[in-house]
C-alpha cells in the first residue's frame, strides 16, 4: 500500500476512511479486512489475503504472485512481470502483427498518462506556451 494512503487510511474497496486494519487468521491463511467505525457501528471490507496461492498457481506461466487489494501498488508489479514475459515473446517472434500492434498502441497510451502525470497535459502545455513571452 503506498504511503500516502496508508497515512490517508483510504479502503481500497469502498474508497472511504478506514479505522484500522484486521487480519483474520484461518489454518495457515492470513486474511485483511478495512474496519470502519462510525459511531457505534462497524463494517468490515474484506480486503483479501497478502497472496492468492491457488489463484497464483494456476498463471504460474505468466511468473504472477497475484496478490489481494492491501498491496496498491500490485498493478505496476504486474505489469513489470508481464513486460518481460511479452517482451520475450515479441523478439521470439511468436507474438502476431496485429497483437504487435496493440502492444505498441497500449505502450503509446502508458508513455501518454505517464508523462501528463509528470509533465502536465500536452493540451496544457500548449495552452501555456502561447502565453509565453518569446
Ligand atoms: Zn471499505
Amino acid at each position: 500500500m503506498r504511503a500516502e494512503d496508508l497515512s490517508k487510511r483510504i479502503c481500497p474497496r469502498c474508497g472511504l476512511r478506514y479505522s484500522w486494519i484486521e487480519r483474520k487468521r484461518v489454518g495457515y491463511h492470513e486474511y485483511f479486512y478495512a474496519v470502519h467505525v462510525d459511531g457505534g457501528a462497524r463494517k468490515k471490507c474484506y480486503l483479501g489475503p497478502k497472496t492468492y496461492e491457488n489463484v497464483t498457481k494456476l498463471h504460474y506461466d505468466m511468473a504472477l504472485v497475484l496478490k489481494g487489494l492491501l498491496d496498491r501498488d500490485r498493478a505496476v508489479e504486474y505489469l513489470e512481470i508481464l513486460l518481460v514475459k511479452v517482451r520475450r515473446e515479441v523478439e521470439g517472434g511468436k507474438v502476431g502483427e496485429d497483437q504487435v500492434q496493440r502492444l505498441l498502441a497500449l505502450a503509446k497510451r502508458l508513455v501518454e498518462a505517464c508523462e501528463e502525470r509528470l509533465h502536465g497535459s500536452k493540451e496544457e502545455e500548449d495552452v501555456l506556451s502561447r502565453f509565453q513571452p518569446r
